[in-house]
C-alpha cells in the first residue's frame, strides 16, 4: 500500500507521503521544487530545488541518495536549500559520503537565514520564515512574481512600451504573490508569531496531533495539535489549508473524524488532508 497523496489546488498539483516520524515528502509540479526530501523517492530525484525544513531523518534523510542518482543520471547538480545552521554540516557529510564512495557529489547547498529571500527560477523566489521547533527549522514561503504595468504607462499600446523598454525603462512593476507557504516540523509558535503563513494562497502545515490526549506530547515534541490550528481558525485567510505530518497513531477515518468534531465551521471547508482516501 501505497501513502502517497495527491492534491490539486487551483495553481498547483501537490504530491507527497507525509507521515511523522517516518518520511515527509511532497512535490509542486508547477514550481519545480520539493518539499523535503524524506528518504528520496525516484519522483524527487529530476526536481532541481529542494526545500529541506530541518535535519530530522524523516525529512532530510534522502539528500546524499538524491546527489547519488542524479550524478547516476548525468543531471545538473541540483540545489538543496535549508536552514544555514545545518548547511555547514551537511556539506562535511556529503564530503564523508565522497570519501567512502570514491566520487565527486555536485549539489549546491544553500543555507537560509529567516527572513532571506532569494530567486528560485524567473518567475519565482522563495523566502525562509523561522519556524519553531527542536532543532533549527525553517519554514518556507513561495513567491510567484507577476509584473504589473507602472500606473503612468495605463492606456499605451504595446508597441510604445517595447520601444520604452529597449530605450531602458522600467515600465512594469515587480509584485510578490505569495502562493504557497510550508511550515514543515513546527509548534503553535508559528501560529503566534508570523502572518505570512495566514495569507498564502494554499498553506501547507503540519498536524501532528489530533487526539484528547495529545496536546502535552504536541508541546514536548515541538509539534502542532489541531486543536491550535482550530484556535486560530478566524486568521486563516488561505484558499486552502493542507494539514501534514500526521502521527502514525491515528487512522485517516479518525483523523477525519476527530477533524469535522473540533473545526469551526469557518475553515473546515478548506482544509484537506495529506493522507490519501
Ligand atoms: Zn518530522
Ligand atoms: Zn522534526
Amino acid at each position: 500500500m501505497t501513502d502517497r497523496v495527491l492534491i490539486q489546488t487551483e495553481h498547483l498539483t501537490i504530491e507527497g507521503r507525509s507521515r511523522a516520524g517516518h518520511e515527509t515528502w511532497f512535490r509542486v509540479r508547477e514550481l519545480g521544487v520539493a518539499l523535503d526530501i524524506g528518504r528520496c523517492p525516484d519522483e524527487i530525484i529530476a526536481v532541481p530545488n529542494v526545500f529541506i525544513t530541518h535535519a530530522h531523518l524523516d525529512h532530510a534523510a534522502g539528500i546524499p541518495f538524491y546527489a547519488g542518482q542524479r550524478r547516476l543520471q548525468r543531471l545538473e547538480s541540483g540545489r538543496i536549500w535549508l536552514p544555514e545552521e545545518a548547511a555547514d554540516d551537511l556539506r562535511q557529510l556529503m564530503t564523508i559520503h565522497e570519501r567512502m564512495e570514491g566520487t565527486d557529489y555536485h549539489i549546491e547547498i544553500i543555507g537560509m537565514a529567516p527572513g532571506d529571500t532569494a530567486r528560485v527560477d524567473r518567475k519565482h523566489a522563495v523566502r525562509a520564515h523561522a519556524a519553531t521547533h527542536r532543532v533549527p527549522a525553517r519554514a518556507w514561503e513561495f513567491l510567484e512574481l507577476r509584473h504589473h504595468l507602472k500606473p503612468a504607462f495605463a492606456g499605451f499600446d504595446g508597441a510604445t512600451l517595447a520601444a520604452r523598454r529597449r530605450a531602458g525603462e522600467v515600465v512594469h512593476d515587480e509584485v510578490e504573490y505569495p502562493i504557497l507557504f510550508y511550515t514543515g516540523d513546527t509548534d503553535r509558535g508559528i501560529l503566534e508569531q508570523n502572518e505570512a503563513l495566514f495569507r498564502a494562497e494554499v498553506l501547507m502545515i503540519e498536524c501532528s496531533f489530533v487526539g484528547d490526549q495529545h496536546h502535552e506530547r504536541a508541546a514536548m515534541y515541538r509539534h502542532i495539535h489541531f486543536d491550535d490550528i482550530a484556535e486560530f481558525a478566524w486568521r486563516f485567510e488561505n484558499q486552502l489549508v493542507v494539514l501534514t505530518h500526521f502521527s502514525r497513531r491515528y487512522s485517516r477515518q479518525e483523523i477525519r473524524d476527530t477533524i469535522r468534531r473540533r473545526c469551526p465551521r469557518s475553515l473546515i471547508d478548506r482544509i484537506r488532508i495529506a493522507i490519501p482516501e
